[in-house]
């Protein structure tokens, strides 16, 4: 086993030629990885002998939770690789032997860390039910060995080799009644307010996923002030999840709500609406900023609760301000798409944004409303560029001064040639 301490760092950490910062960096990993395989043994042992008798908490999990300032299932996932990895002992002495030994040995020497190990876990869940316990201990070991040296995609394919061996006419049904697809999904919304998404896909799915929302994630193209789309990947996945949720809820055949949009009710005072300073209280969840709620009320992508400074709701603006289908048709016709100057995007895509807001006394009809992207309705409500009805009844756009000293107005030429 090689050294396992930490790495020096860097006097001056801009000096460090490319090699020390490579060494630095597999080092560090190293030494994580090597010291998060003595944090399993440690809750391994801890397991065995119950943390309800050492530290009187219920489950191992919640002990570390508490512990270590992680959430229930956050602590969940790194006592269950624990358990995984390292033998315990039941209630009545026995011992339990590690499902993967193998893979603890490598992760011990810092070899592999959580996410391959993860993988291999869920590759051995995944073998036949028949399969013998020596049959298992080959599989692992030959995943073990790969570990060190692959990335998610060649385990993978080893799991493809060995589900080939273990079960050679595997794709022949076992049962008359075909599977129903293996599909889940998990929402859990984090102490921090943010939302976490995790699932798992048939292939089917998954792919059509994949095409899904690669459409809509495609980088925006560079804008005539030569700006470029600087969101990552993940970013622009996350933010094509939101778009598609738009389309999806936006779609007449929506089951179980009566119609456009009335999902998500956001609850905010008159004052805070107008002002967009403040908060607003999201459905059962928590609170967004008023300046969020003022953007979502607008074109009433959630429903607004309005209250008055004594709490009671008021019946603001609630027949103007829902853009009719026959508005919007008219609107969709006007503006082609995204009004935004160098916008590609359809109408579908847009939100009808009051230009002057529902909640100031702004009117919900043509003269007042233009399409926008959620991109650049968010732009508008939060950013410096302004947009106005010109005198010829269609939307243009005034720039920031620090993108043009002038303010010339501007339009979207795209959506009409
Ligand atoms: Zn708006
Ligand atoms: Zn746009």
């Amino acid at each position: 086993m090689s050294e396992t301490f930490l790495p020096e760092l860097p006097q001056e950490m801009w000096r460090a030629g490319k090699l020390e910062l490579a060494h630095g960096v597999l080092q560090s990993l190293r030494v994580i990885r090597v010291a998060t395989a003595g944090l399993g043994r440690f809750l391994a042992e801890v397991e065995s002998r119950g943390a309800k008798d050492l530290f009187g908490h219920g489950s191992t999990a919640s002990w570390l939770a508490e512990m270590a300032g992680l959430s229930r299932g956050e602590a969940g996932v790194v006592v269950k690789r624990a358990i995984a990895l390292n033998p315990t002992r039941n209630l009545d002495g026995t011992e339990a032997p590690a499902v993967a030994p193998e893979t603890a040995a490598v992760a011990a020497e810092g070899l592999v860390g959580d996410e391959r190990i993860d993988q291999i876990l869920e590759i051995l869940k995944r073998l036949p039910a028949d399969t013998s316990v020596e049959d298992r201990a080959v599989a692992e070991k030959i995943l073990a060995d790969l570990a060190p040296n692959a990335g998610p995609h060649q385990l993978a394919k080893a799991e493809a080799k060995l589900l080939g061996w273990l079960d050679p006419d595997g794709n022949e049904p076992k049962e008359p009644e075909p599977k129903e697809p293996r599909r889940e999904l998990t929402l859990e919304r984090r102490r921090d307010g943010f939302w976490k998404l995790t699932g798992l896909l048939d292939d089917e799915t998954g792919v059509r996923t994949a095409a899904a929302l690669e459409a809509y994630a495609q980088p925006r193209p560079v804008d005539e002030f030569g700006q470029a789309d600087l969101r990552m990947k993940c970013e622009r996945l996350g933010d094509a999840w939101a778009e598609l949720l738009d389309l999806a809820i936006a779609c007449p055949d929506q089951p179980g709500t009566s119609g456009y949009r009335t999902l998500v009710h956001v609850t905010i005072g008159l004052n805070e609406l107008k002002s967009g300073l403040g908060t607003a209280c999201l459905d059962f969840v928590g609170t967004m900023t008023a300046r969020e709620a003022r953007l979502a009320a607008c074109d009433c992508l959630m429903l607004p609760v309005v209250l008055s400074a004594a709490g009671e709701p008021l019946d603001v603006g609630r027949l103007r301000r829902f853009v009719t289908p026959g508005q919007r048709r008219a609107l969709n016709i006007r503006d082609g798409g995204c009004a935004f100057p160098g916008c590609h995007r359809k109408p579908k895509n847009c939100h009808a944004h009051h230009i002057e807001h529902w909640v100031d006394g702004g009117p919900t009809d043509l003269r007042n409303l233009v399409l926008l992207c959620g991109f650049h309705h968010r732009l508008i409500h939060h950013g410096d560029w302004e947009v106005r009805m010109a005198a010829d009844g269609l939307p243009e756009f005034i720039p920031p001064q620090y993108r043009d000293p002038l303010r010339h107005p501007r339009r979207n030429t795209l959506h009409h040639r």
